[in-house]
């Protein structure tokens, strides 16, 4: 399939392109930025698992407004694979799950800590929903234990997650470390994904180590970095909001011909036009070796 039919097949894919970002995500965060106000205070940021880096884009565009002449913003961006830099973004190439990208991270940080963190981590999917499922998973408990470090009282953590079996225990177990827990989908998130975003606000403090995670976070029992015995109490259980959020203006308020955005529908474009440019084509993609050869 060609570069115009995707720029068809997807509004987002070429509004993205049209607007400077790096990739279509960059409307999820737009738009749960415009329903939940996660960045228009905040001055320090953490982007997990950020490549190719449209999320921290939205990030450094967005907190730049925010700088007063005490307060440089500071967005920390961190990706298994390496990231085109961003003017305004501390680049960190590494595995979240590892205690060295853990730790590199949570140096960053030694002063003022981050009031939002933010994680769009996802695997590489096998379509065995199963293994997909508990690696996101042991992303997710990856980014909530860095986060525990890292996040000023008060703050806010936003993931991406795959609503699977053990989603009800894990807003249980978000609940213990955050006063408000909610369940997004942005419109610019394709009906077809069974992903949605966790919005946690409200950090209450607080040591990763406390949560019970038996069976939980979709990981099963075993991922957990600290077996627990203990399960929410039925006390913890609680009906968490899911809200579908995103209109016009999460493509920045610029109102295409079309109208409505539809991230499952078909666009055409003008008869000859070309397919857009890719804003920044990956730097070192796991595929070159073998392109190489
Ligand atoms: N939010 C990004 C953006 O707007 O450009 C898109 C993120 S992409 C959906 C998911 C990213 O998760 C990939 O770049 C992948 O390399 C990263 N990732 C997956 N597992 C990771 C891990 N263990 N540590 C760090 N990054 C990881």
């Amino acid at each position: 399939m060609g570069k115009l039919s995707k720029d068809k097949r997807d509004i987002f894919y070429r509004r993205a392109k049209e607007l400077g970002y790096r990739a279509r995500s960059a409307f999820k965060l737009l738009q749960l930025d415009t329903e939940f106000d996660l960045l228009s205070t905040a001055t320090r940021a953490v982007d997990l698992c950020a490549a190719p880096g449209s999320w921290s884009q939205v990030l450094a565009s967005r907190l730049s407004h925010n700088s007063t002449p005490t307060q440089t913003p500071k967005v920390v961006s961190v990706d298994l694979q390496a990231m085109a830099p961003i003017p305004g973004c501390e680049v960190i190439q590494g595995d979240i799950t590892s205690v060295k990208t853990a730790s590199s991270i949570i140096s960053n940080f030694s002063g003022a800590k981050a009031q939002i963190v933010i994680c769009d981590g996802a695997p590489d999917v096998t379509g065995l929903h199963d293994i997909d499922e508990y690696i996101q998973g042991q992303l997710l408990l990856a980014a909530v234990n860095i986060t525990t470090h890292v996040l000023e009282k008060n703050g806010t953590f936003v993931a991406k997650i795959f609503r699977g079996r053990d989603v009800n225990l894990l807003y249980d177990q978000l609940r213990i470390l955050f006063k408000k827990v909610s369940i997004a989908k942005p419109t610019s998130s394709r009906n077809s994904s069974i992903e949605a975003f966790v919005v946690c606000q409200g950090f209450k403090g607080g040591d990763f180590n406390d949560l019970p995670l038996e069976g939980g976070f979709n990981g099963g029992g075993s991922g957990g970095l600290r077996e627990h015995s203990m399960k929410p109490t039925d006390r913890d259980r609680f009906a968490v909001p899911f809200i579908a959020c995103g209109d016009l203006d999460g493509a920045e308020g610029e109102t295409p011909a079309e109208g409505f955005l539809d991230a499952d529908r078909s666009y055409d474009v003008d008869e000859g036009a070309e397919g857009l440019k890719a804003v920044q084509p990956p730097i070192k993609p796991p595929y070159e070796t073998a392109l190489n050869k």
